[in-house]
């Protein structure tokens, strides 16, 4: 399947030996992954290829599959911190730890697990031993009360099996086990870039970020377009799309925002037709252009941020409508979901605080403040019958400005 090799033997001696870099791997234990038959393996490349990516500045070395978990050699100059921080942007792991190697033999796990547990100011531990393999002398039962009892009697800790400030866990594999402190959750889902690729519609609000990054956990590999209407308002819209897609980059390592001056095509709008209409009219526009540019990169699929019902623009009637102006799928992670359990998860992934910066939208401009929410496709149609509507669209693709996003260094090309 690959030419990793099998950690073992030298590394355990490597990490007994005084003097000698520790070695460390992470381990991360398959989540949806699992539960996938003869094509598992498709799921396990894409996840070797991701962690390769997201961990590119820190030279990892092998990357092996093992049962349900993938175990990635760390170099000894990488912190832990920085192991946890890219582990924890993996989707595809239920949860991850950072592990040690320790030879295969009872007396060795036991001085391994009383280092481990020494000086972390902890009162109570337990030992949590997983046996893959079978042939090892010991179950994981005894294991767990030898080695416990162990660093028991060693630092005078007291063993607490539900909530103990300290877990050491144990893997036993076929040619080593594996001993780390905590367990970690992961990000769960499906490896990026093993369902498609699809491009998120990125306001600088709420919604789109968590619907991106909803869509990521599905396994999209997601490129982003921002629409701005620089230079009628400030370009604060810009940069917050800008700060979020670089912040959900984090997840995939590369990505393309591309920032798309929308004014023009406002002011044409505006210049044309009534205010209820306009709101529709620019959205229509928007996914047409968007679809240009997604089919020029090879995405398969459009994404929003749109739940049912939130604003105008999102009642049933004008989603209908503003949807057949796409080339393309909308896919609408957050379409049943209400504010409050979007900014949940906007906290959660972080993109809550530059989501509520001031800005304006685009979508805002000259626009009542009760536009249509029933158009009729009829009357759209009649409406944009006035425009060029391709030589629109071709002309405000070829003004954008397209962004390569990396992970962890943002570069403009
Ligand atoms: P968000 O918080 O994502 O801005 P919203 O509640 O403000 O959502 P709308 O402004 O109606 O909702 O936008 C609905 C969806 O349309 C957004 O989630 C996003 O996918 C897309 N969208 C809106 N404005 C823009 C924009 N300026 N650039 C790119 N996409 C946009
Ligand atoms: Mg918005």
């Amino acid at each position: 399947m690959s030419t990793d090799q099998q950690p073992s033997a030298s590394d355990a001696a490597a990490n007994r030996s005084p003097g000698l870099p520790a070695r460390r791997y992470l381990i991360g234990r398959y989540h949806e992954i699992v539960l996938k038959g003869g094509n598992r393996w498709r799921f396990v490349e894409q996840l070797k290829r991701n962690a390769r990516a997201l961990f590119a500045d820190c030279r990892i070395g092998r990357i092996r599959g093992e049962g349900p978990r993938l175990i990635i050699e760390i170099p000894a100059a990488v912190p832990d911190d920085v192991v946890h921080e890219r582990a924890a942007l993996l989707f595809g792991f239920q949860n991850f730890t950072i592990s040690r190697p320790v030879p295969l033999v009872i007396e060795e796990l036991k001085r391994a697990a009383v280092a481990a547990a020494r000086s972390r100011g902890a009162k109570t531990f337990r030992i949590a031993t997983r046996r893959a393999d079978k042939r090892f002398a010991l179950n994981s039962m005894e294991i767990d009360r030898l080695v416990g009892a162990e660093v028991g009697a060693a630092l005078g800790l007291k063993v607490d099996l539900n909530h103990p400030e300290l877990t050491i866990t144990i893997e036993i594999l076929p040619d080593s086990a594996f001993m780390a402190v905590g367990k970690h959750p992961g990000a769960g889902g499906l490896p990026v870039g093993v369902s498609g690729r699809a491009t998120v519609l990125l306001s600088g609000g709420i919604d789109s970020p968590v619907a991106a990054y909803r869509m990521m956990r599905r396994g999209l590999h997601v490129d982003f377009v921002h629409f701005h209407s620089h230079p009628l308002v400030s370009s604060a819209s810009r940069e917050k799309a800008q700060e979020l897609a670089a912040h959900l980059t984090r997840y995939e390592a590369r990505a393309t925002l591309a920032l798309v001056p929308f004014a023009d095509v406002q002011r044409e709008i505006v210049a044309r037709t009534l205010r209820p209409l306009r709101v529709v009219l620019y959205r229509r526009f928007m996914l047409r252009i968007a679809s240009a540019i997604a089919i020029q990169s090879g995405s398969a699929a459009l994404v929003t941020g749109e739940s049912l019902g939130q604003v105008a623009s999102q009642t049933l009637e004008n989603m209908t409508v503003i949807e057949k102006a796409a080339a393309l799928p909308i896919l609408r992670p957050l379409v049943g979901m209400d504010k409050n359990e979007i900014i949940v998860e906007a906290r959660r992934l972080g993109t809550f605080e530059t989501s509520i910066l001031p800005d304006q939208d685009c979508c805002s401009l000259f626009v009542p403040a009760h536009p249509e929410t029933h158009a009729r496709l009829h009357e759209v149609l009649a409406a944009e019958a006035q425009f060029d509507l391709d030589a629109m669209v071709a002309a405000t693709v070829a003004k954008t400005e397209f962004l390569r996003l990396e992970f962890p260094r943002i570069t403009a090309h």
